[in-house]
């Protein structure tokens, strides 16, 4: 099984993502940053329509944010969450991604402690990437 994932938008490329995938039918995982949401939400109506699977990347893409206390991780990962549902209401977000791939026992227990979406417990074993 091959796993797609896009991170980083929704952003001007991401239509052209979702024709492609459309067209050879394959489902991917988008890893969306907060604060491009709201910008782009038909984009995100789009993918949770087409099948897609809907991934928190955080709402700044901060990618010091292990270092940062509890309470600023729990806003990053809140607030983009609600940004998602404010476009689709009820949407599951089925993980979350830490920018940079920096997980750490801090982000994992704090994603832990928001009951939607939470961390699923393969998340965090994603390979670590640039994003
Ligand atoms: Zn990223």
């Amino acid at each position: 099984m091959v796993a797609l994932t896009f991170d980083d938008g929704p952003w001007e490329d991401t239509p052209a993502v979702l024709d492609l995938l459309a067209q050879h039918h394959i489902k991917a995982t988008f890893c969306m940053v907060g604060r491009q949401v709201a910008a782009h939400a038909a984009l995100v109506q789009r993918m949770a329509a087409e099948g897609h699977t809907l991934c928190n990347h955080t709402w700044s893409h901060d990618e010091m944010l292990p270092s940062r206390p509890a309470d600023r991780i729990r806003t990053e990962l809140q607030r983009t969450n609600d940004a998602i549902h404010a476009v689709v209401p009820g949407a599951p977000i089925r993980y979350y991604r830490a920018p940079g791939g920096n997980f750490t026992p801090q982000v994992v227990s704090v994603a832990a402690g928001i009951p939607s979406p939470r961390c699923e417990r393969s998340c965090p074993t994603w390979p670590a990437g640039s994003h």
